[in-house]
């Protein structure tokens, strides 16, 4: 096979080390060197095209080359392409900032600026400890929910809970203590988890700092979901025992869970909320943790009192990256994105119904711009997820699932007829995978 995609996989072999990859597959198990894309599509240096229903690792919302975005970004670039932001700043960040503070929930009044998902969560996890220790208190411990996931950073990784990522690591990580994340997506087990947080918090509470949860959906964790009910007596509990809540919306913000963001269908207000992602529509790394006034005020003070935050990255807030972010937002504002969402979520959820009927459909769930399908009986050594993914991209269509779940979380520009599409080749690689026609590595 010597076409333009077996050389530039070759060439890419010899140097790049990739993400979250047994980089010995790559032995038998092609690379797809990506050419260009446009709109919900990829295309390969051999022309082939995909649907990207997994909108790039969950970051894209409206398309790859989106004009607005490239426009907006251009215009950007010739202005300014980047300033440190301490002790400077600029009109990007700056615009930017007023627009979160007024979409987000409440409470959240001051943003400040990182430059990816992990980083913002380990920002938030040291403010936290960092607000109780200016107000005299010493809470060295992190409460966190089973199943989930917050980045791979050292103190990220902490928090979280997938065995996979973590487990190799567990002598380098900081304190943590998880409590169970409800077990489906009902009241009832909102309720029964509230118990266990309620008791591990009696117990404990004035050592932890903070509660990070990933509201309404685990998306690494498989894509579990719960009900908002939760939400809502998780803020009641930490409130009560004088307990950060952290509500990690990287994956759920920007309009995924059928709201702006997940907190808003408990209709609570977190102490911090870290944001990245679809933040800005794919384009490029930023991160932000938004945070109240109280939070703030309690690290405002002379600067021999020693109580500032003194935590940077050289890319904080960069002028590009906040752009392609005002660009996103301002589509948001123009295109009534939540309103067609809806449309669009519930044609995904009436194409769900018939993955039912599968027999090695264990169970199938929904929140927004999220669909999951959950197979039953399979060992992970068989690498389902793999064998569904090798056969989407057959047919044209990016599916990457986790485990035995396969999701779909497409860009929010897709059509009706691109939603048929990816849910009708995920629906007969499972079918096929059921009659044993699918085979195993290439
Ligand atoms: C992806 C993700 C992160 C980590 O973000 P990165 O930019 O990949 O470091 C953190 N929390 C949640 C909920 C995520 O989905």
């Amino acid at each position: 096979m010597d076409n333009k995609n077996s050389v530039m996989m070759q060439r890419d072999l010899e140097v790049i080390w990739h993400p979250c990859t047994q980089m010995k597959d790559h032995e038998t198990l092609p690379l797809i060197p990506i050419k260009s894309g446009k709109g919900v599509y990829l295309f390969d240096f051999e022309g082939n095209s995909y649907i990207d229903a997994v909108s790039s690792w969950w970051v894209n919302l409206f398309g790859h080359a989106n004009p607005k975005i490239n426009a907006k970004v251009k215009a950007q670039i010739d202005t300014l392409e980047h300033v440190l932001l301490a002790g400077f700043t600029h009109e990007p960040a700056i615009e930017l900032a007023h627009h979160l503070v007024s979409l987000t929930p409440e409470g959240l009044k001051k943003v400040f600026y990182v430059d990816n998902g992990s980083s913002a969560v380990e920002a938030a996890l040291k403010m936290s400890y960092h607000f109780h220790r200016n107000r005299g208190k010493e809470k060295p411990l992190f409460l966190s929910l089973t199943n989930s996931y917050h980045g791979e950073t050292i103190g990220a990784l902490s928090v979280g809970d997938v065995a996979l990522y973590k487990e190799t690591y567990e002598p380098l990580l900081i304190a943590n203590r998880q409590v169970a994340v409800p077990k489906d997506q009902t009241v009832e087990s909102a309720e029964e988890a509230l118990l266990h947080l309620e008791s591990v918090l009696e117990e404990e509470a004035d050592k932890i700092a903070a509660l990070i949860l990933e509201p309404l959906i685990q998306g690494a964790g498989g894509m579990h979901m719960y009900h908002p009910e939760y939400l809502v007596g998780a803020r009641r509990l930490t409130k009560k025992f004088d307990v950060h809540l952290i509500a990690d919306e990287i994956m759920t913000g920007f309009g995924r869970t059928g709201k702006m963001f997940a907190c808003e269908h408990a209709d609570i207000s977190p102490d911090f909320m870290t944001l990245s992602k679809g933040l800005t529509g794919g384009y490029l790394p930023l991160s932000v943790v938004m945070t109240t006034n109280e939070v703030y005020s309690a690290f405002y003070c002379d600067y021999n009192d020693y109580k500032a935050f003194l935590h940077s990255h050289s890319y904080t807030g960069n002028p590009l990256a906040c752009s392609a972010a005002l660009a996103t937002l301002e589509i948001f504002e123009e295109e009534k994105v939540l309103c067609e969402n809806v449309k669009k979520s519930a044609y995904i959820a009436q194409k769900l119904e018939i993955f039912k009927t599968l027999e090695n459909v264990r169970t199938i769930r929904q929140q927004g711009m999220v669909a999951a399908v959950e197979l039953d009986g399979y060992d992970a050594k068989e690498r389902i997820g793999l064998r569904i993914y090798q056969y989407g991209l057959k047919e044209g269509v990016l599916l990457r699932p986790l485990g035995n779940v396969i999701y779909f979380m497409p860009p929010y520009i897709i059509t009706f007829a691109q939603i048929d599409k990816m849910m009708e080749v995920a629906y007969s690689g499972i079918e096929q995978l059921l009659s044993g026609s699918l085979s195993g590595n290439n």
